[in-house]
């Protein structure tokens, strides 16, 4: 329980009357994947172990963030099954359902999930992402610069012995020159597979800054590609849900689409960040952070904490500016230093 409660606001709105729902955690920057839309292929700074946030502060950040209105939390990285002891958060973080919790999920590459798949269901997680961007041997290691498809692919098989955690969502990064290729295989899975395979336009957020417009691959040239091959029936999704979803009528999974670059969803979004060293970011584009950490290990309360969560809410940005030429700036960190 919160130490203050009465004092903590219940809700977080924005000043464009946006209220906050869902919050993403990263609990580290390292990663065992070096994805060229994301990080360099060496060389990247990681954060020293003093600054990054305890498990502890990780729940006591969390519970208060249920307690002002987030109901959806998700625990990235970097990549977040680097850290030791990761099934532990996830326990340690369930009883926040009893509090206003809805959903607490874990983006990762699965390349651990061979072995945590078993470990994540135990401690209660029931949702999960897992990034793979080709069904191609050669092709993922040239993505991920690791050659392990099949070992990812044989944590997805080990996640399906567990139905507890479902739907499983397969994040596939969409890049011209890259991704064409890939769009019936990645529709034939999620025909075959209860899986919702989502494609996520390549944004602005890679460490090496090699970002180009023409390499955005938008999400509805793939919804044709694959609507022409079988038609791809609309599932209802909620409002401020970043993907729109379809079905096949002789399929088992779903497919979705998240178009932050050719259709923008900023002015439903609900999403707030939280680093691994403990800032708080308002979009993933932000320029400016607020720092929690510090404010908790110099012995701030809940109230004081919830101040500083509410001045950075009141500051969140209207929109991305990725479209705007040279209004665009490219944000502070890059992708797996913010937790995607
Ligand atoms: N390591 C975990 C994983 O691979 O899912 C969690 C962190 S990763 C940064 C989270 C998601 O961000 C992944 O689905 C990844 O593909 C996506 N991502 C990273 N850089 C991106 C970029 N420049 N554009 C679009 N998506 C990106």
């Amino acid at each position: 329980m919160l130490a203050d409660r009465v004092a903590v606001p219940r809700r977080l709105v924005d000043s464009f009357g946006r209220q906050m729902g869902d919050l993403r955690i990263s609990i580290t920057d390292r990663c065992n994947f070096r994805c060229v839309y994301c990080m360099p292929e060496d060389g990247l700074q990681w954060l020293k172990n003093e600054r990054i946030l305890t498990f502890d502060e990780i729940v006591r950040l969390a519970r208060l963030f249920v307690h002002m209105g987030i109901t959806g939390i998700r625990l990235t990285g970097g990549e977040p099954t680097v850290r030791n002891g990761l099934p532990e958060l996830v326990r340690m973080l369930k009883p926040l359902e009893a509090e206003g919790l809805e959903s607490l999920s874990v983006t990762t590459n699965g390349f651990r999930l061979d072995e945590l798949s078993g470990p994540l269901a135990a401690a209660g997680l029931t949702r999960i992402n897992v990034s793979l961007d080709s069904l191609v041997r050669e092709k993922f290691h040239k993505i991920t610069r690791r050659d392990c498809l099949d070992r990812v692919l044989r944590g997805l098989e080990e996640l399906e012995k567990h139905p507890t955690i479902a739907p499983i969502k397969v994040n596939v990064v969409a890049m011209r020159g890259f991704s064409e290729e890939e769009i019936i295989p990645f529709a034939e899975l999620a025909r075959r597979k209860p899986y919702v395979v989502r494609w996520i336009e390549f944004m602005p957020l890679d460490a090496d800054g090699n970002w180009r417009r023409e390499q955005v691959l938008a999400g509805q040239e793939i919804h044709d590609v694959i609507h022409r091959w079988r038609p791809l029936i609309p599932v209802d999704a909620r409002a401020s849900s970043t993907s729109r979803l379809y079905r096949f009528a002789d399929g088992i999974g779903e497919v979705g689409f998240i178009n932050p670059v050719s259709e923008p969803f900023c002015s439903t979004c609900d999403r707030l960040r939280l680093t691994a060293d403990g800032q708080i970011r308002t979009c993933l584009f932000s320029l400016e952070e607020w720092d929690l950490r510090a404010a908790m290990r110099a012995g701030a309360s809940d109230v004081e904490l919830a101040a500083i969560v509410q001045q950075a809410v009141s500051q969140k940005e209207l929109k991305h500016r990725i479209n705007e030429g040279p209004a665009f700036q490219r944000a502070s960190r890059s992708m797996s230093q913010i937790g995607g």
